[in-house]
């Protein structure tokens, strides 16, 4: 009997000399992992979703010109519920937003999002816009940015293939979806919601005590002005 080890199986497992050439030791993760991401890498559907000028890049790089199809990514689906991919092709206005939160959150695990251009990693030519969102990483896990205003269509699908990449470097042991405490796992991104300004639900503690210490101060200010005023006769 001989013993071969395999370190990332955690552990010594012996083999006996008769059996040595024809098993092999390995983790169940390492087999199993080229064969789902190999599959999942390979069939991304994107969503049917164009915000705004960059959209119509994205549309042309699923046309023939470009052929979104050799990447196994054709299928645009028009309904989250079908969908791996949602790509922000353009300027996200703060009434957008809630949105494409509420779609994102409608989208199954596992799910990807891709930043296409300017406009949607930092708000682009109308960052200072009052209606404009700097940045979708502000509401939701960015995977991939592709830069450019607007990005092209060759962009683009440099963007995907690094998102092949990444999704190539998941394990099936370690993926949150999977996880033993995938109950506590939802992935959802509370909806912001819109008012007289956008507010994020995540900061709500933080906008209250912000507002409660304006407050405070307004009040002194008041206090203040009041008993600097002369008494009337
Ligand atoms: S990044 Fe440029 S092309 Fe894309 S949506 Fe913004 S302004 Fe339009």
């Amino acid at each position: 009997m001989t013993s071969q080890t395999d370190p990332s199986a955690g552990s010594d497992i012996t083999v006996p000399d008769e059996l040595q050439n024809n098993v092999v030791i390995t983790n169940i993760a390492k087999v199993l992992d080229p064969v789902y991401n190999w599959g999942r890498r390979n069939s991304v559907w994107p969503m049917v979703f164009g915000l705004a000028c960059c959209a119509i890049e994205m549309i042309c790089t699923a046309a023939s010109r470009y052929d979104l199809a050799r990447f196994g990514m054709e299928v645009f689906r028009a309904t989250p519920r079908q969908s791996d991919l949602m790509i922000i092709s353009g300027t996200v206005t703060k009434k957008m937003v809630p949105t494409i939160v509420r779609l994102y959150n409608q989208m199954p695990e596992p799910r990807y999002v891709m930043s296409m251009g300017a406009c949607a990693s930092g708000g682009g030519p109308f960052k200072e816009g009052y209606n404009v969102v700097d940045g979708i990483d502000k509401f939701l896990p960015v995977d991939v940015y592709v830069p450019g205003c607007p990005p092209t269509p060759q962009a683009l699908i440099n963007g995907l293939i690094a998102l092949q990449e990444k999704i190539g470097q998941q394990s099936i042991a370690t993926v949150p979806w999977y996880s033993k405490q995938g109950d506590e796992f939802t992935g959802a991104v509370p909806i912001p919601v819109l008012g007289p300004d956008l507010v994020d639900l995540r900061q709500i503690d933080i906008i209250r005590e912000e507002a409660a210490k304006a407050e405070t101060n307004d009040t002194a200010v008041e206090e203040t002005a009041e008993s600097a005023m002369p008494e009337a006769a």
